[in-house]
């Protein structure tokens, strides 16, 4: 047993953990779930705990059904929001086959490898996401708690105190929060977590989405990350800032002889040209539902066009204003992609399209600042629907290679099946329209 497995066992005993919820995720990315006793641990963190595979999502056309949960023992967890005697911790899992390899339907997996292939070209990838989401009365969304707008602070906010008992959660469980804010919408939100290394992130967003929802449900309130869920409101976006660092030290996105070029060094620019290349073939996976593309349209603050700038916040990718004295500052930020990704394959692809754009020394196209830029839908542009999403995905010798043959293989038939049945609807809207003047 090694000192983070000690500690654990320690933990338990001192907090009064009665149950250990095992965590990990499908390849929707619904976080999925097992309680074990304690007594079951130390057996747990040696062989793994056995769990039926077969009914979740993307796992089930692996011949074998069962599947093996070995829980991350730094990931452990009292969970702030259960009672605290005969308390509930957590930890996330990595998921295995029955002869103990890697199962390659564990998103974890996905991103693992991607971080793996950054490591062997000298680098480590940080991430710093944006979720926004919506609190409603009620799980039916029909009404919103507030009429407040951008950075509101007035009585308008209902949410704040919200948000208040939501990051001060997510601080109790080791993740910090960066910045919080009312968003445009009415009683639309946003809380920004710290920066951090990408698989560590992701952990640390499916925890984000759960406890945004616990602390709504405890307040008799209801949250939904979904992408555009009133027609007239702004949709729900996650920018998602990155940079690479050097693996012993320092930003490789920064290049502080290089004002004119926005401070970025050439690492930077041809990983943020591998972003715009592979944007359309990726954009399945940071937006994957139907509900996606109401919100990636135009006239809103969600991008369309694929281009890159510095103060346009309508282009798919960002580069927030140069600081010559912030080193770590230097990033990118990528506004495409929606709170309803699954992180760890939203975080790999990212990651897949930037290190093909330093492999292949991509050279980055001017920015679109201004009259430069080309209107909403004139040039390159991100897919428009599910159905141009997911033709694009499978068509991708990149994506095929990034996200493994079986992801690549389930996600491509899931949302060919979600848009078929999309399409087959008639809508309230041709009945309105068409039926009676028909
Ligand atoms: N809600 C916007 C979106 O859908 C983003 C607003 C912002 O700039 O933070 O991406
Ligand atoms: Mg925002
Ligand atoms: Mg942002």
């Amino acid at each position: 047993m090694n000192l983070e497995q000690d500690f654990v066992l320690k933990t338990i005993e001192s907090r009064d953990v009665h149950f250990v919820r095992f965590w990990f995720t499908d390849v929707l990315g619904h976080m999925k779930s097992f309680a074990v006793i304690p007594s079951e641990l130390d057996n747990a963190f040696q062989e793994g705990m056995g769990f039926d595979g077969s009914c979740i999502e993307g796992f089930s056309q692996w011949q074998e059904a069962d599947m093996l949960a070995f829980p991350d023992p730094s990931t452990f967890q009292v969970l702030p929001w259960r009672p605290q005697s005969n308390a509930v911790a957590r930890m996330i899992c990595s998921v295995r086959t029955p002869d103990g390899r890697p199962f390659e339907g564990d998103p974890r997996y996905v991103l693992e490898r991607q971080v793996r292939r950054a490591a062997e070209m000298g680098y480590g990838f940080n991430v710093g996401p944006e979720l926004e989401f919506y609190y409603f009365k009620d799980d039916q969304g029909t009404e919103v708690l507030d009429r407040g707008g951008f950075f509101d602070l007035t009585s308008l906010d209902y949410a704040s105190d919200l948000r208040r008992d939501t990051v001060l959660t997510l601080e109790n469980m080791g993740i910090p929060v960066e910045y919080s804010h009312h968003e445009k919408g009415p009683s639309q939100n946003e809380i920004d977590l710290r920066y951090d290394e990408a698989l560590s992130m992701a952990d640390a967003v499916m925890t984000y989405k759960m406890v945004v929802k616990e602390i709504a449900l405890k307040h008799g309130v209801y949250a939904s990350f979904m992408p555009k869920p009133m027609a007239d409101q702004p949709g729900s976006g996650m920018h998602v800032h990155q940079s690479l660092f050097y693996l012993d030290g320092g930003n490789a996105f920064f290049d502080p002889d290089n004002p004119a070029g926005y401070g970025l060094s050439d690492t930077a620019k041809h990983y943020l040209a591998g972003i715009l290349k592979y944007a359309p073939e990726f954009c399945l996976v940071t937006n994957q539902y139907v509900n996606s593309y109401k919100r990636l349209a135009a006239g809103g603050d969600a991008p369309v066009a694929v281009g890159w700038s510095r103060h346009n916040r309508s282009t798919l990718v960002r580069v927030p204003s140069y600081r010559p004295n912030s080193e770590n500052a230097s990033r990118i930020e990528l506004r495409s992609p929606d709170p309803s990704a699954n992180p760890y394959l939203a975080f790999a692809a990212m990651l897949a399209a930037g290190l093909s754009g330093i492999e292949q020394q991509l050279p980055l196209e001017p920015p679109c600042e201004g009259d430069s830029c080309p209107a909403d839908g004139v040039g390159r542009r991100l897919p428009e629907s599910l159905g141009e999403a997911v033709e694009l995905f499978a068509n991708s010798q990149l994506m095929r290679e990034a996200m493994g043959p079986l992801v690549h293989d389930y996600l491509v038939q899931a949302k060919r099946r979600e848009w078929e049945e999309y399409q087959a609807v008639v809508t309230p809207w041709e009945r309105d329209r068409f039926l009676a003047v028909l």
